[in-house]
């Protein structure tokens, strides 16, 4: 599947906004935000106002590279979140991506980042309740455990991104059990419980137009 591969911290930068792209290094003072806070390349500190249109724009490409998707992915859950009842669609919207399998993967802290969550989905590191699911868009439901097959839970990645997950923390919709290299998922996040520092509504004002 074909997907961004540029530099994460770039994005980063682009956006004025740490956007936890690279794990670690997101947290000490190496981050290329906190260094640098203005967008990158030649003209990144000459940069003007943005118009509506514009930062609207800008928030919806925060969020499609947080989550590492593709225009057309990322439109698809818009699409599917809008023909939601209920709720409000930009809730909706951050609930579809937060309940892919590589994403709770990271949120769950066996994987450093989204990106090598994704990696290890791929490969086949995790069975959902019991049976291996390879595919990174899985959408998981309350209750189902994910857990790390047989054959990858000594893996020296997976042992060490628990270990640094636990200093992190993490979202209270999860349960973890790190010795045992499994967790589950107690409900689907209110918008309060997802930490993004991300104005969803301006991307549902965008794609309403
Ligand atoms: Fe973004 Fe992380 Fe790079 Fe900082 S270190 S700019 S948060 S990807």
């Amino acid at each position: 599947m074909a997907r961004y591969t540029g530099a994460d911290c770039r994005q980063c930068r682009r956006e004025g906004q740490k956007l936890f792209l690279k794990g670690d290094r997101c947290f000490t003072e190496k981050c290329s935000v906190e260094r640098r806070k203005y967008p990158a390349g030649q003209h990144g500190q000459r940069r003007g106002k943005l118009s509506d249109y514009g930062v609207q724009l800008r928030e919806k490409q925060k969020v499609k590279n947080i989550y590492g998707l593709l225009e057309k992915q990322f439109r698809n859950y818009f699409e599917k979140a809008a023909g939601k009842k209920g709720g409000s669609t930009g809730e909706t919207l951050l609930q579809f991506l937060e309940r892919r399998l590589d994403n709770i993967v990271f949120r769950m802290g066996f994987a450093n980042n989204r990106t090598q969550a994704r990696q290890f989905v791929g490969h086949g590191f995790f069975a959902v309740n019991g049976r291996k699911v390879s595919i990174p868009s899985y959408q998981v439901k309350p209750g189902e455990i994910i857990e790390v097959v047989e054959s990858k839970k000594n893996h020296l990645y997976i042992e060490e991104n628990l270990a640094k997950a636990e200093h992190r923390g993490r979202p209270e919709w999860l349960d973890v059990d790190a010795d045992n290299r499994k967790g589950k998922v107690l409900h689907i996040p209110a918008r309060e419980e997802i930490p993004l520092e991300v104005q969803e509504q301006l991307i549902v004002e965008l794609y309403s137009k």
